[in-house]
């Protein structure tokens, strides 16, 4: 049975909490490879529960790392409860850790409400895949079953987000976007008083 829930990636341990998304990006790893970094497979064949989870870090020495990403195969956010939990007993048990968040920033648009307030002194930082300079082209490439509503969505959860999370970063993939667009990109987020982050292509 497949079951990675942590694994460890660039010194950081991340965490697997599902393989469904919001989206369906032209470019999403869950397409093109089954593996991060020769790590064991992500597929999970169902998704862990809280204890399992939490199981799964006690086996682990988490002295050693700095940082823990919520990331995986697909959206954190879609489990938005066991997530924000999850990260809650890491502070709790071990104050020393910092949490980051890789989303695609649907989470009020899954949730149907503001999820933010949830995560004051919890979650450290969020980075937010932006993609594009534009809600038609985020639909060309992502396909969110928010449709056009997904690029303003994430935009907002972003500004909302910042008001709780010390460091709330949108970022770009060097691939299939024009230096234009990356220019566009920058400004649109600046312009919120968020971070922004070109991030290279792996292939
Ligand atoms: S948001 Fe991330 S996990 Fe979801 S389809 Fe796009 S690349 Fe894949």
């Amino acid at each position: 049975m497949s079951m990675t829930i942590t694994y460890e990636f660039e010194g950081a341990l991340y965490v697997n909490l599902t393989n469904r998304c919001s989206n369906d990006c032209i470019f999403c790893l869950r397409n093109n490879h089954d593996s991060v970094n020769g790590e064991d497979n992500l597929w999970l064949d169902r998704e862990p529960q809280q204890h399992e989870i939490l199981a799964d870090f006690k086996k682990r020495n988490l002295s050693k790392y700095t940082w823990v990403v919520f990331c995986g195969y697909g959206e954190p956010l879609m489990r938005c409860h066991v997530c924000i939990e999850t990260a809650r007993w890491l502070k709790e048990n071990y104050p020393h850790l910092k949490i980051r968040i890789n989303t695609n920033g649907q989470a009020n648009l899954i949730e149907k409400r503001d999820v933010t307030p949830e995560f004051e002194g919890i979650i450290d930082a969020i980075s937010i895949s932006l993609n594009a300079a534009s809600a038609k082209r985020y639909d060309e490439l992502c396909h969110s079953c928010f449709g056009l509503s997904a690029y303003d969505g994430l935009l907002d959860f972003a500004e909302k987000a910042k008001r709780y999370v010390p460091s709330v970063t949108l970022s770009v993939v060097n691939h299939d976007i024009t230096a234009e667009e990356i220019e566009q990109c920058r400004t649109i987020v600046e312009n919120r008083g968020l971070n922004f982050r070109v991030r290279e292509y792996i292939e």
